[in-house]
Parts: C-alpha cells; structure tokens; sequence
C-alpha cells in the first residue's frame, strides 16, 4: 500500500451534498455558493468572500482589484508554487522576491525591510507584496503590515496552505494584517472542492472588483451600471474581467468540508506533534514553529542535514519513494524555474530558499493517515537517514 504526501478525506456527508445539488435546479450560480462563502467568511472572520475555480484564479483577479498592471512591481516568496507569482505576470507586471527566514522558511521581514530601504532608493518600490504560508504557517503579518504602512504597498496573503491556521490567537483569513487573503481548495490541500479557490477581503470596494473579474466584468447593479438599465434583462460590461466562477457542484463539497475543518487540524496537528516527538533525535531538521502562529500543518517539511551521497536528500527521498512512500519537495524555489530563469534571475539571487530546497521532504502529512500509517512512516526515514 502506498501512502502519499498528501491527499483528501471525503465521506459520505460529502457525497450526498454533491448529490442533493445535482438533483437541485442549479448546477452552477444557485443558492450553495454564497453558503460556502459565507462559511468560509465566517470561519475566518474576514467580511467576504468570493468563490472562484481555483487559488490560481483568486491570485489573479486579487492582484487586478488591487489595479496591478504594466509598470508595476510584486514581491513574493520564491519558496512557493508558482501561481503565487505568475498572477503578476498575468496583469503585465514585474516580479521580484524575497529571501525566506531560514527558520519558518517564510519570506523573511529583515530581508523585505532590506530590500524596502533599497528600493526606494531606486524610486522601484513595490505597488502589492504576496506573502505566502508555507506548510500552514503564518507569516509575521503584523511586521510586514508596519512596512505596508510605511512604505505604501498593499498586501495579498496566499494561504493556500493555510485555511485553519491561527496568528496571534486569531484565524488566518481575517484580512487584519493584508488587503486580500486567498485560499485553496486543491485536493491535497487542508479541504477540498476538487478545483476550488476563495478570496476574502474586508474592503467594500475589493468585494465589488473582485466579484466584477470573476465574471467578465459584467454587472446587473443598478448602481454600479453606467447607463440607465433597460430591464430586468440587461446588464453592463464595465471592466474586462473572466470567467472564474466556481459551480454549485464544487461548492456543494466546500460546505461540507468546511463542516469537518476543525477536526482535519486536529488530526494534522496531532501527526505533526508524533512526528516531532519520533523524528527529533534524528540528524534532520523538523519545522520550527515561531511562537505567534499556529500551523494548520498542510505540509511536514523534514531537512535532511547529511551531506553525503548516502544521507543527502536524494537518497532519503529514493529510500522513502523505494517503499511506496511517495514523498514529495515543496519547493523548488521559483526564480530558478526555466521560464523566470528567462526573465532575468539566477541561481544563487535567493540562496536561503535555496538551501531549503537542495535539503526538503514533504513527508506525509493528511487528515485520513491512520496512526499505523504513521508509525510505517516514522520507521521508514529512521532507518533511510541512519543509512
Ligand atoms: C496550491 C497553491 C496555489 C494554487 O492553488 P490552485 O487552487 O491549484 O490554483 C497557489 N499558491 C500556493 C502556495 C499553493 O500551494
């Protein structure tokens, strides 16, 4: 039996809600929609969401709400998926990043301080910063929210990872610290909609924009429109937005997830907590946690510290992948990617998120691994690291 890094816990509460939709009069923009953003809104205590097809599509349109476009600059982290910067691109923008803590493995708030102080030297401040929650951990949202107010950026948070995390005693999502806050609904993800993202603001105007790009631009709002309407049948085009509407369908699943997200921490945290007691007198390092956060722990990323052919990383990660634990790495760093390699960026411009990457496994880490899987596991990098 092979145990993956990741995967999704669905039951039969959530089969049948996808079921009762598909008998329903509405398959795509019905009634279950604003019920699984208003779940989601209240879960985080953040004023609204927006439901769209995927974490991908709610960076895009977060970034276009923000008036990002050509001429403009954003920072990410290059610890991360590359959504988390391509959404720049996508609006003609310019990307940049920031080098990662070498202990949350978060963008760092000294080397964004660093980099704030010489940017605006050069006038090339950044117009939005997307820090991301790696593995389920927060980033320090209140130091980068002091540096947003001093220097003029506007913040998105991806927390992809990170839906049921907390930050100073408080959900992630709650927009406290940031403009825009979205999540992901992939199946490897905390919950999923099969494809599914959100974004949360608690700004009325984003609410607005955002819900403009999620559907081409379009509005039927009388006071939003720029003629008289004609009827109950018209509406407007007045911006150019897309078609990133999530369905009933998906959301059907969204809600009744969302049901089950406070015991899919538990259960993450209580394997995280086994794992940490297991793996602690091996020569790896484990995810250090900073004292504001509270990990909803999508990922378990391990180092491994050997620098030998036989414990180095490669050969940790065959060892595990040779017994059917199929573990994976979380991240190549994206700056070193092929297509941003074209864009200017070279290895070595962010040598923390580097060295991450040359050591990181993502051992398994869900909701439904049983605690002999655990053990399996356990046993398993115990005797790959000791050769
Ligand atoms: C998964 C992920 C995304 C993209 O999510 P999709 O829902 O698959 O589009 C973006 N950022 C991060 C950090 C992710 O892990």
């Amino acid at each position: 039996m092979t145990i993956p890094y990741g995967r999704q816990d669905i039951n039969e509460q959530d089969i049948q809600a996808v079921v009762d939709v598909l008998k329903s009069d509405w398959l795509t923009q019905g009634p279950t929609i604003p019920r699984f953003e208003e779940a989601v809104a209240s879960h985080c205590g953040g004023k609204y969401a927006i439901a769209v097809t995927n974490a991908t599509s709610a960076l895009h349109i977060a970034c276009l709400a923000l008036g990002v476009g050509p001429g403009d600059v954003v920072w990410t982290s290059p610890n991360t998926f590359v959504a988390s910067s391509n959404c720049a691109l996508y609006c003609g923008a310019t990307v940049d990043f920031v080098d990662i803590d070498a202990r949350t493995y978060n963008m760092s708030v000294e080397k964004l301080r660093e980099k704030l102080v010489l940017a605006e030297s050069k006038g090339r401040l950044p117009k939005v910063v997307i820090p991301v929650h790696f593995a389920g951990q927060s980033c320090e949202m209140r130091e980068i929210k002091a540096l947003a107010d001093q220097y003029g950026f506007r913040i998105i948070e991806d927390a992809s990872h990170a839906i049921g995390g907390r930050y100073l005693g408080e959900p992630v999502g709650n927009c406290r610290y940031s403009d825009i806050v979205i999540f992901s609904f992939h199946p490897v993800k905390i919950i999923t909609t099969a494809e599914g993202g959100m974004a949360v603001t608690n700004n009325p105007e984003l609410d607005v924009r955002l819900r403009l790009f999620r559907s081409h631009g379009i509005t039927r709002d009388t006071e939003l429109m720029v003629g008289k309407s004609a009827g109950a049948w018209d509406y407007e085009q007045i911006a150019l937005g897309y078609n990133y509407r999530m369905t009933d369908i998906h959301a059907a699943l969204g809600v009744s997830q969302m049901n089950r997200l406070e015991e899919f921490c538990e259960r993450r945290r209580a394997l995280a907590a086994r794992y940490n007691e297991a793996l602690k007198d091996l020569p790896i390092g484990l995810p250090w946690q900073h004292p504001d956060t509270e990990s909803s722990f999508h990922l378990y990323p391990i180092r491994c510290l050997g620098s030998n052919a036989s414990d180095g990383r490669r050969a940790v990660f065959d060892k595990l992948r040779a017994v059917d634990i199929i573990v994976n790495v979380h991240y190549r760093p994206v700056h070193t990617q092929p297509y941003y390699q074209k864009l200017g960026f070279a290895v070595g411009d962010f040598p923390v998120a580097e060295q991450f990457y040359s050591q990181a496994i993502s051992i398994p880490m869900f909701a439904a691994l049983s605690d002999d899987s655990a053990i399996t596991v356990i046993n398993a990098i115990s005797s790959a690291v000791r050769g």
